[in-house]
């Protein structure tokens, strides 16, 4: 059986004479071809799925839904089905990878350039100064990190203009949905394999997504150089999470597959219940830890108090393997990534020229606000260019006019200000529709993508032990919004269908 009015497969329009302009094994489907009935069928369906596999968020009218797991659950945002990404631009996304985490280690040992490159940043932002603060007392102590786990995620947009793939950041502290991002994708494929004959493409062209399960064998191997059976891992949470789903799934892997015990604590638990022992240990209360992973710790607000400083410092001095260390952190802020962007810079970090030149490749425009030739030319086009300080977690860029008036801003007060941004070209995906289910409803919107792919690393002293793409999270937003976090009620959950 299969419903007329639904797009059928491709077949009969591959025959056509418009197969010659088409290529044969590039599978498309039309979502305006839908009816309302066949779509709530499949919202029906992928609402079950949710709650029965654990895509869920804590609900915002529960108040206790950030706290207590279990109570006032509801399915996470969706996209209803998978977006199309070309497989050239997704096998590029996924083989530079291992060499962006390498990059981000080499980087990472080099203390002069971190504290070099962000010196100016440091007298314009507060909380980035908090940071080098931090990693300059480790320089001073020429503390070692000899373990070093990085659980990252790159993000990339495909710029429609030049055709091209090209990276928006690196994020080296608490990637969100390396827990849901699989799930996502095997919920699309659950979709495809029962209605795929309907909607025209087949279950197999969504990428098989194990980011759970990398991740957790990652931090247990990480557990295991640590070398004390009895420790712990410890996750540094947010007082109050409603994503604390996408997190249990991780420790639920530790525990059900490694037999790790995964503790959650806030930095302000550990400054009253943690201490370092002689030999450099962590206990928080009264348990030895072998892991730090941070899901919170990234922005201004998750240090309300001198507490959650000393907090950051205390796990710092420790022994424990840190993900991340503050050498970590500080790599995967703009400013390292605009520095990384000048001509001459990988070439310090990396030897070899063909993966210089394919990282090199994703790097879209990006400048200091020194250069003046630029920020005159983005005052009078705003619209190309993004202006982003050096904040995590969304929310924090300026767009459009705002930039414009922004840069204005900064050139009355002098220039001490200018140092704690950089600008961005400006970046314009494909718009395509999509179906966005938010809350049990589903909405067609005009929408652009952005594919995060993540990646593990882990080393012990010269032993690269782990170094490999991780599975991948898209996440689509309406095409109205500059930003459109996922949180924020804008973007959702999604996945790809190669093409
Ligand atoms: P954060 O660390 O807060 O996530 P990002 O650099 O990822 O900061 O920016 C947040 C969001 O802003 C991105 O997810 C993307 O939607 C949008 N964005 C960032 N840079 C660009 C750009 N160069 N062009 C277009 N959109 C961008
Ligand atoms: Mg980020
Ligand atoms: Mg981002």
């Amino acid at each position: 059986f299969q419903n007329p009015r639904i797009l059928r497969n491709q077949e009969p329009l591959l025959r056509s004479g418009r197969s010659l302009v088409m290529e044969s094994h590039k599978p498309m489907f039309d979502i305006n071809k839908f009816d309302d009935e066949f779509v709530q069928k499949l919202v029906y369906d992928a609402l079950v799925w949710s709650s029965l596999h654990g895509l869920v968020v804590g609900d915002k009218t529960y108040q206790k839904s950030g706290n207590l797991p279990g109570v006032g659950m509801m399915h996470a945002p969706i996209s209803l089905l998978p977006t199309a990404f070309p497989e050239i631009y997704w096998n590029r996304a996924c083989d530079v990878t291992p060499i962006f985490n390498e990059l981000i280690d080499r980087v990472s040992l080099d203390g002069k350039f971190l504290q070099d490159s962000l010196s100016r940043t440091k007298k314009a932002d507060i909380f980035t100064s908090r940071l080098l603060d931090i990693h300059s007392k480790m320089l001073e102590r020429t503390k070692k990190e000899d373990i070093r786990l990085g659980l990252h995620r790159f993000d990339y947009m495909l710029d429609e203009e030049t055709n091209s793939i090209l990276q928006i950041e690196m994020n080296t502290i608490a990637c969100s949905f390396p827990g849901h991002s699989r799930l996502v994708s095997e919920l699309h494929q659950t979709l495809l394999r029962s209605y795929g004959d309907q909607i025209g493409i087949d279950s197999e062209r969504v990428p098989r997504n194990t980011s759970t399960g990398q991740f957790a064998d990652a931090m247990a191997k990480a557990w295991l150089e640590y070398n004390n059976p009895r420790a712990v891992v410890m996750v540094i949470v947010q007082a109050e999470e409603r994503n604390m789903y996408d997190q249990h799934w991780l420790s639920s892997i530790l525990k059900e597959k490694h037999n790790i015990v995964a503790i959650r604590k806030t930095l302000a638990e550990v400054e009253k219940e943690g201490s370092v022992q002689e030999d450099g240990t962590l206990i928080v209360g009264g348990k030895a830890v072998a892991v730090v992973y941070f899901r919170s710790g990234y922005t201004p607000n998750d240090h309300p108090s001198e507490s959650e400083w000393n907090a950051r410092m205390l796990i710092e001095e420790s022994s424990a393997v840190k993900c991340p260390t503050i050498a970590y952190h500080l790599t995967g802020t703009k400013k390292i990534q605009q520095e990384l962007a000048k001509p001459g810079v990988l070439e310090r970090f990396l030897d070899n020229k063909e993966d210089i030149a394919k990282l090199r490749k994703c790097f879209a425009g990006l400048w200091s606000l020194d250069d003046q030739e630029i920020v005159k030319q983005a005052i009078e086009k705003p619209g190309l260019f993004v202006m982003k300080p050096q904040r995590e977690g969304g929310g924090n860029n300026i767009y459009g006019d705002d930039v414009r008036e922004n840069l204005l801003r900064l050139q009355k007060e002098g220039v001490d200000g200018n140092a704690a941004y950089i600008l961005m070209q400006r970046i314009f995906p494909k718009v395509s529709n999509t179906f966005m289910v938010r809350e049990g409803v589903y909405h067609k919107s005009q929408a652009i993508s952005e594919l995060g792919v993540y990646g593990a690393y882990l080393r012990n002293k010269d032993k690269v032990i782990v170094n490999e793409q991780s599975g991948y999270l898209m996440r689509t937003k309406i095409s109205s919004s500059d930003e459109g976090g996922v949180a924020a009620g804008f973007g959702v959950l999604d996945s790809i269908y190669l093409n």
